[in-house]
């Protein structure tokens, strides 16, 4: 055994006596919420396919006709040749849905985090993000080289007493929260903090991977709110059901990040089946308003079901605490077939590992009333052990 090997082992049998072993299963999405593994059927309550589009009829069909015409791969760096003209209708529909002047289409969204934060900050700048902000951010954050300091989630307040501290230091000042938490399901304040950017001279950027599709008619947490944030980061991955990342904003900010982000410069274009197939999904998002209200009308009559807290997304965490309790609370409704994966540190903070239930809009009222018949029986026990 090389010791690379020796290193690898000792540091997965670490995570094992912790229950914080992750592996990877094969997943065969049937149709819809419904998957299959290892020979079992489950109906999926743990994807982030809000609307269902990831198996629909008009996204496949807009990828093999974008296959057909522009071939199977980007073939080089947008910068280069890889801009192929699916690129510019696609950012023109983005842009007109978030109401801004422009938008940019990265490899994904993880990767529009990771080239726009350094681009637009940078050392002598100051970073504030939410302490739950997504790894992307943070990662995007501390890759810039600015001081990076989190405020309380969702507290305005701190905020506003960081600003105060650190504000008059630094050049510039960037404000990173997410329009809906991705493990919590919240919505941030997003009129306070758009204030706090104004008199502070701050720009607010939001990731809003779960609001668009879902709230503010599809629009997003800005329409949500009525706000408009500087930036706006967003995915294609999720309920645009197919796959890449961008920015909406301001066309300066857009021609600047053409020339600064480093994930879109040096990496190479999406697939022509991708960008088309987005094209089709954002296309479904801006007509179909009825559509992309039944995410968050599964979740409330979910949280009814239970006397839960009504939701204020598509997203109800159930919170167990240790990772072990977690999983085993995910095994029960797994036998039941029902798909909720357990996420655990350090995806959430420590002590608050938890099952993440999404709904989607192919959910059936059946689909939504067998899940609260399960998670009353099996996992809301484990639930008071845990608040004990
Ligand atoms: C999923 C997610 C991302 C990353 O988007 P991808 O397109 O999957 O890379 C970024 N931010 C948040 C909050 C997310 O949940």
């Amino acid at each position: 055994m090389t010791s690379l090997d020796d290193f690898a082992r000792r540091k997965l049998v670490a995570l094992e006596s912790e229950s914080l072993r992750r592996s990877l299963h094969e997943s065969v999405s049937v149709s819809g919420q419904r998957l299959e593994r290892s020979g079992s059927g489950f109906v999926n309550f743990c994807s982030n396919d809000y609307l269902g589009l990831a198996q629909d009829p008009r996204l496949k069909a807009a990828a093999v006709a974008a296959v057909e015409r522009y071939g199977a791969g980007g073939g080089a760096s947008r910068l280069v040749t890889g801009n192929h003209p699916l690129y510019g209708e696609l950012e023109h529909k983005i842009a007109a849905l978030k109401g801004t002047e422009a938008a940019l289409v990265f490899g994904s969204g993880y990767l529009a985090n990771l080239g726009a934060i350094p681009a637009l900050a940078g050392e002598g700048d100051f970073i504030l993000a939410d302490e739950l902000s997504h790894a992307c951010m943070i990662s995007g954050a501390r890759l810039s080289g600015a001081l990076v300091e989190t405020f309380r989630h969702n507290d305005a307040e701190h905020l506003r007493t960081l600003l105060l501290r650190h504000r008059g230091g630094a050049r510039n000042c960037l404000i990173l929260t997410e329009g809906v938490f991705s493990m919590d399901g919240d919505v941030s304040p997003l009129p306070d903090i758009v204030a706090l950017g104004r008199d502070f001279d701050a720009w607010v950027m939001t990731d809003d991977a779960h609001g668009l599709g879902v709230i503010g008619e599809g629009r997003g947490s800005a329409t949500h709110w009525g706000v408009s944030p500087d930036i706006q980061m967003g995915t294609l991955s999720k309920a645009v059901g197919c796959y890449g990342g961008y920015i909406a904003a301001s066309r300066s900010v857009v021609d600047l990040l053409v020339n600064r982000a480093r994930s879109l410069i040096y990496a190479t274009a999406l697939p022509p089946a991708v960008v088309g197939a987005a094209i089709a999904g954002i296309d479904i998002i801006a007509h179909d308003k009825a559509l992309c209200a039944k995410p968050v009308a599964n979740a409330r009559a979910f949280a009814a079901a239970l006397n839960l807290a009504q939701p204020q997304s598509s997203i109800v965490p159930l919170i167990l605490g240790g990772a072990a309790a977690a999983l085993a609370a995910s095994n029960l409704l797994a036998e039941k077939g029902l798909m909720v994966s357990a996420i655990r540190p350090p995806t959430v903070p420590d002590g608050t590992a938890r099952l993440r239930i999404t709904f989607a809009a192919d959910h059936s009222s059946n689909d939504v009333m067998r899940l609260a018949d399960a998670v009353r029986v099996d996992v809301l026990p484990l639930m008071r052990d845990h608040s004990r």
